[in-house]
């Protein structure tokens, strides 16, 4: 992967390139960044432009071609902001099968009885991280038909990598181990430190990780940090027409409510035809108006849609919770109008219609519930449990002010 193909962070696309070139590498780095921001794209690019055969020509000062006029050579590094792509080690490196780039992640047992190494799996890594470069662990997990058990980086595989990088590299300068969310290595994280401390000549450590406070904080202490922020929506947006054709009007919505991650993105857009207001428009009609059995009935189908759709539809609720909490906020003020033109049309009267149907504080008490619901979703609850649960915590919420809504 070339630096070229990642979505928006420019600002880290323009320094890695010069952190390496400018030989201000630490031997770990810490890439972190929130799912979807592509912590693992820039990792992955950046170990190509490390082992890039003309990145490396560069730094060690090699005329690019010889002068016309028998100039004195050309003896200044030349600065590359991009691997080549071409070169053998860039071809390698971009199928990620080059001998000097290793990769650990989280994997569950495939054999009865033996430790679960991630190089069972290299085969599923290379076309997971090809096909779904943005993806999370829980795609990750689906992918290798984990189910529903917990993936983990284990002792075993420290041993591993202990012995991989104790080789002495096969074709570049530098022995690289990306290792994607060290959040799943356990206490067994500290048989890596002395490695990390006092690594063998020319190894770089690249960890990708999401949630900071889940790392052991003896490794996150010996690494320098490249914090991945949240993409802009424009470029989401950008990315979302450009690179999976996705008509604009379409791009612009996703991008608006997907806040920053590009990996939401692609899913919303997958299932943008699912009609979110309808189905928002019944609960809110089954919780204040029909009763009972609506709800039964409304419960019962929404826990058929599975975890992945449920989360979106809890996303979708509380962006518009949030936007109708900004929008009464703002009021008149240029930046509240502004809010309401930048959402389509549908969202922006049912934003207007939730503002008449609760006030501030019952939105963010509802914001609150369907954030731990999100929780709790990703961490398997049962869905018709969670769902009937929450349909009672709205109604609680909101029954003071009672208003139908209608189409
Ligand atoms: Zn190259």
């Amino acid at each position: 992967m070339k630096f070229k193909d990642i979505v928006g962070q420019d600002l880290l696309k323009k320094e890695l390139p010069e952190l390496m070139q400018e030989n201000r590498l630490a031997h770990a780095l810490l890439f972190l960044g929130k799912e979807g921001t592509g912590a693992l794209p820039l990792a992955l690019a950046f170990s190509q432009f490390v082992v890039c055969e003309k990145v490396n020509q560069g730094r060690a000062g090699v005329p690019a071609a010889a002068s016309l006029f028998g100039d004195a050579p050309e003896t200044a590094p030349i600065k590359l902001s991009d691997s080549c792509g071409v070169c053998p080690a860039c071809t390698k490196a971009a199928a990620y099968v080059h001998p000097d780039i290793h990769f650990s992640y989280p994997v569950v047992t495939k054999k009865a009885g033996s430790a679960p190494l991630s190089t069972d799996y290299i085969t599923e890594w290379r076309e997971f991280i090809r096909s779904y470069p943005y993806g999370n662990v829980y795609d990750w997990l689906q992918f290798i038909n984990a189910e529903n058990k917990q993936g983990n980086i284990t002792a075993s595989e420290c041993n591993e990598i202990i012995r991989k990088l104790n080789l002495k590299s096969f074709e570049s300068e530098y022995k690289i181990l990306v290792m994607w969310l060290p959040e799943y290595l356990g206490n067994e994280g500290n048989k890596l430190l002395k490695l990390i401390e006092e690594p063998p000549p020319n190894t770089l450590f690249i960890l990708v990780a999401e949630n900071e406070s889940m790392i052991l904080q003896t490794i996150l202490s010996r690494c320098q940090l490249v914090k991945v922020p949240w993409l802009e929506n424009a470029e989401i947006e950008n990315a979302l027409i450009t690179r999976n054709n996705t008509p604009a009007p379409t791009a612009r919505q996703v991008a608006g409510v997907s806040e920053g991650n590009y990996r939401e993105a692609m899913q919303q857009v997958q299932h943008a035809d699912e009609d979110w207001q309808a189905m928002l428009r019944d609960w809110l009609n089954a919780v204040m108006k029909t009763g009972p059995v609506a709800q039964v009935k409304w419960v019962d189908e929404m826990s058929k849609l599975g975890r992945e759709k449920q989360k979106q539809f809890l996303r979708y609720f509380n962006h518009l919770l949030e936007q109708a909490v900004r929008i009464s906020a703002l009021g008149d003020h240029p930046q509240g109008l502004a809010l309401l033109e930048s959402l389509g049309e549908k969202d922006r009267d049912f934003a207007l219609r939730l503002n008449r149907l609760v006030g501030i504080e019952q939105q963010q008490a509802i914001i609150t519930e369907l954030d731990n619901a999100s929780y709790y979703i990703e961490r398997n609850a049962n869905s018709k449990m969670l769902f009937q649960a929450l349909t009672i915590k709205l109604y609680h919420i909101i029954q003071d002010k009672i208003v139908f809504l209608t189409d």
